[in-house]
């Protein structure tokens, strides 16, 4: 068998208690291993000699044990010096509570050590050093050592020496999939050279060049998944929609408001890919409240008139069926349109299944249910999936399975710079709906802290007794997940039990079933709520125009795309709209970053200013969500290697060099693996 696939527990070093914690740092097989990339590097690779040692430096030397240990007890600790020698002086080695180590650095014998020196004239110490016996190959000393992301109970040189013994078993044998010719052109290094030198570098340029051939083969491999899925498509046949345009302008008599040019824009070009045979693959950009959902509507109306059956995945339950009750209010009974969700009852569920698979459901709105096995379409024709950047790309590709070749439309509310989008969503159309609805105020935003509390909460009541709504978010939803964070049921009790206790105050979180979280939504679009304490459920799409204020707790949690996000939620109505902050840190970072979002209502600004401030893991929501996982690469600071990636895997295509083990790679990446991207 290929050791590549060996699972963890057959690895020399790894028993049943290391094969535990190493899986909860997510390694299951020798494969994760190679791929467990150092989180930094200490660089022990200065080798001294004793004379040479600096005051208050970490430094590296090699030197033999000079010595008999001499042991110091007091209560509390036990101290062990070992004097060590080179020739040019000595050492004194000061180990706490390590009593094993009196038979380990055995007289005589010569070891590297790596630690911060004290000097104090002649008299030289370094407490608890990093130690090895000196031979050909250092790992822990006297070299750039690596530094992992562990789990208690896995030292360091446990997770190296493992690591080490699995690249000397596979001693150079791994198999390049980079083609020879992209390997050449763009100056990259072999993928043996890459990893043996990303764990164990042989100097620093060796680790730069390792680094910048595993960056390249990650966004290589991406754009490659992209631009195949692409092209896979362009190949399909699609279908065509008859007088799309018409049915637009149709759909347009039903609402109660005049389409935006930029939606008019937007729906032109949605016209032209219907009624064209080629597949439709298009993304909707545009800020939150930009009006994305009536744009998809009007492309669901159009593939319904023509004949076909659309779905709508949504991210959450709140919001799918909120788009649900919109779709209803255009489409009143015109069509059989149905709410697909994880709580949806059983026999409900299966009448719906056999609605769509005889067809006689014209359009189907959920959640991630509606991307299993059981859920057949008669003929789909067009599938929808809002708020793109919760989803993977796995997942978009598996609704547009359930039909053949049915038209794609998806739509984020995450604005990103151009280059990056062309990263994330290479294989797409771009639509960009860059106006709001006339009429739309700013939205006065103020970041505060602990001392404004009463004054906010003044502030709140007044709007509150003008009949105005609110909007509180909490991080948390029980108050046991994390210290010092507000817990949405926490906070919501002492509102009511405190200061508003003569309002309705409804809670909202993801642990409600879904018929509890509609009855709370329902009574807050109908005013019979008066604030909602949230958790970010609400992020996505929620659209209550009489709420006016939305307070968010913890600020500093949240990543600015996602706080523009949630100020989105309020401005939706006639009425002047606020946004309040409180930050609970106070750290620069939290500060320079309420700043920005406190100055800025453009998206696509926060979000440049997100990824400066930030990274981009936060522009797409949290880790949980799987987003931008990628193991080595950091797509800000490796900008200039993605786009190199970018034409290279351009170049691949064109050149025909795609051969089956590059394949079997992506396939097994990008479309086997959920877990592992999320676009
Ligand atoms: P998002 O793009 O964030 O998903 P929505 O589609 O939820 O935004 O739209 C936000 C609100 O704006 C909804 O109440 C919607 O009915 C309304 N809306 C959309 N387009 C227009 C328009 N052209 N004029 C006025 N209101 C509009
Ligand atoms: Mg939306």
């Amino acid at each position: 068998m290929n050791v590549l696939e060996k699972d963890i527990r057959f690895l020399k070093g790894v028993g049943e208690n290391r094969e535990k914690l190493f899986k909860k740092l997510g390694i299951k097989k020798a494969e994760d291993l190679l791929w467990h990339i150092p989180r930094k590097y200490l660089d022990y690779s200065k080798l001294k000699k004793i004379r040479e040692l600096c005051d208050g430096e970490v430094e590296s030397f090699i030197a033999k044990v000079a010595g008999k240990p001499v042991e110091i007890e007091t209560k509390s600790i036990k101290i062990i010096k070992i004097p060590v020698e080179d020739g040019t002086g000595v050492v004194t080695t000061v180990w706490f509570n390590q009593d094993y180590i009196k038979n380990v650095l055995k007289e005589g014998e010569i070891f590297c050590f790596s630690g911060k020196i004290e000097r104090k004239g002649f008299y030289i110490e370094v407490k608890n050093p990093e130690f090895e016996k000196y031979d050909q190959h250092l790992l822990h000393t006297g070299r750039i050592v690596p530094v992992y992301n562990s789990t208690e109970g896995l030292s360091q040189k446990v997770i190296r020496n493992i690591i080490n013994n699995l690249l000397n078993q596979i001693d150079g044998a791994l198999e390049d999939i980079i083609p020879a010719y992209i390997k050449q052109k763009y100056n990259l290094k072999d993928i043996n050279f890459a990893i043996k030198n990303i764990h164990f570098p042989e100097n620093k340029l060796s680790l730069e060049l390792a680094r910048k051939r595993l960056v390249f083969e990650e966004f290589y491999l991406l754009q490659l998944a992209l631009l195949l899925l692409k092209e896979n498509i362009e190949k399909n046949e699609g279908l065509k929609i008859e007088n799309a345009q018409n049915s637009l302008e149709e759909f347009e008599k039903f609402l109660p408001f005049e389409l935006t040019e930029a939606q008019k824009r937007v729906l032109a070009e949605i016209a032209q890919d219907l009624e064209s045979t080629k597949q439709m693959n298009r993304l909707i950009q545009g800020d939150v409240g930009c009006g994305k959902t009536v744009v998809a509507l009007a492309s669901a109306y159009a593939t319904i008139k023509a004949g076909y059956q659309v779905a709508l995945m949504a991210p959450t339950e709140v919001l799918a069926l909120q788009h649900y009750n919109e779709c209803k209010k255009y489409f009143g009974n015109k069509f059989n349109v149905r709410l697909l969700i994880g709580s949806t009852p059983k026999k409900e569920k299966e009448i719906i299944l056999k609605e769509l698979e005889h067809g006689l459901c014209k359009m189907v709105i959920g959640t991630h249910a509606l991307i299993q096995d059981e859920v057949k379409f008669k003929n789909l024709g067009l599938a929808i999936t809002d708020e793109q950047h919760r989803f993977g790309v796995i997942q978009r590709v598996e609704l547009t399975k359930k039909g053949s070749s049915p038209n794609i439309l998806v739509m984020t509310a995450t604005p990103i710079p151009r280059t990056l989008s062309l990263v994330l969503y290479g294989d797409l159309d771009i639509s960009i709906i860059d106006q709001l609805p006339p009429g739309r105020k700013k939205i006065l935003t103020y970041a505060v802290d602990e001392s404004f509390r009463q004054r906010v909460y003044n502030f709140i009541k007044k709007q509150l007794d003008e009949g105005r709504q609110v909007y509180w978010i909490c991080p948390l939803i029980e108050e046991s997940e994390t210290l010092n964070a507000k817990s949405a049921v926490e906070f919501a009790k002492s509102l009511k039990e405190g200061f508003f206790k003569d309002y309705n105050i409804g809670c909202l979180h993801g642990k409600l079933s879904a018929k509890e979280r509609d009855k709370i939504l329902n009574d807050f679009k109908d005013g019979y709520i008066h604030i909602l304490v949230s958790t970010t459920v609400v992020e996505v799409g929620i659209n209550v125009p009489n709420a006016t204020v939305m307070v968010i707790e913890n600020a500093e949690r949240f990543g600015l795309a996602q706080l523009h996000q949630l100020r989105g939620r309020v401005g939706r109505g006639e009425h002047q709209s606020y946004c309040i902050l409180f930050n609970q840190s106070d750290s620069e970072i939290a500060k320079k970053r309420m700043i920005a979002i406190t100055r800025s209502q453009n998206g696509f600004e926060i979000a440049e200013m997100d990824l400066k401030l930030r990274g981009p893991g936060d522009l797409f929501g949290t880790k949980q969500h799987g987003v931008m996982n990628f193991k080595v690469a950091d797509i800000i600071n490796d900008m200039d290697i993605l786009k190199q990636a970018r034409i290279a895997a351009e170049e691949t295509i064109r050149l025909n060099l795609v051969d089956n083990k590059l394949l079997e790679k992506i396939n097994k990446q990008f479309y086997n693996n959920i877990e592992n991207i999320g676009l």
